[in-house]
């Protein structure tokens, strides 16, 4: 079962050394094989992780944790093959959506069809594929904070950004943006932070740990969050 995607977007979400890597993708399907049901030509998708479907954890719908997870997506098989005949790895995370065309399993699949209207919406999709989950999903669903609680989010990438809404979803009263880059920062007060700190201007004298405290109540945050990229 194959299906080949267009991807509009290149999204470099835990993207690796070789060319064909990228845990984000989205795009329009090519073509797909017999057994194939989720998607037809045409389609728009996006594109996320790979899972078996049939080991104890898949059937119980927790499909992150897979049995085959590692292998599925980290195995670094021949997935491509070159103008000179050589095998090319690929299907990084399921897809290796880097390429210009992705060849994925079905289960790497989820069929926005009837979700998008065109093009532009699909590309502002693909970050569902994981960027959006995992830092969302890391508050929402794993730290569930309150609104009582002070939450700390260091990097505001696209998953450091997404943990910031999902504070905000949850109503915490306070949430601190970390990041050394001012406009990311910037872009945090926008969704939801209520206060930012900038690590390459921090007050003389004090660190980050100083400045949390200060922020929250002289104690710290009692939930942090820390996407791998920072
Ligand atoms: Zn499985």
């Amino acid at each position: 079962m194959k299906v080949l995607p267009r991807t509009p977007t290149r999204l470099a979400h835990h993207r690796s050394a070789d060319r064909t890597s990228t845990t984000i993708g989205s795009g329009y399907v090519r073509a797909v094989g017999k057994a194939v049901r989720v998607a037809q030509p045409g389609d728009p998708v996006l594109l996320s992780y790979n899972f078996c479907g049939s080991c104890i954890a898949c059937k119980d719908k927790n499909l992150s944790y897979c049995e085959k997870f590692g292998p599925l997506n980290f195995g670094g098989r021949d997935t491509f093959t070159s103008a000179e005949g050589k095998g090319v790895p690929g299907s990084f995370f399921g897809q290796s959506s880097f390429a210009n065309y992705s060849i994925v399993n079905e289960h790497s699949v989820v069929n926005v069809k009837d979700l998008v209207t065109d093009r532009k919406e699909l590309q502002l999709f693909a970050p569902l594929g994981c960027g959006i989950g995992t830092g969302s999903g890391t508050v929402v669903n794993a730290a569930k904070p309150s609104s009582q609680d002070c939450v700390a989010v260091l990097g505001q990438g696209g998953v450091g950004l997404s943990a910031v809404m999902g504070a905000r979803i949850c109503g915490c009263r306070t949430i601190v943006s970390i990041d050394r880059v001012e406009s990311r920062l910037q872009l945090a007060k926008e969704l939801g932070a209520t206060h930012t700190v900038n690590t390459e201007k921090l007050p003389e004298g004090k660190t980050l740990a100083d400045v949390l405290r200060e922020i929250c109540d002289g104690v710290g945050p009692n939930r942090t969050s820390r996407p791998l990229s920072y």
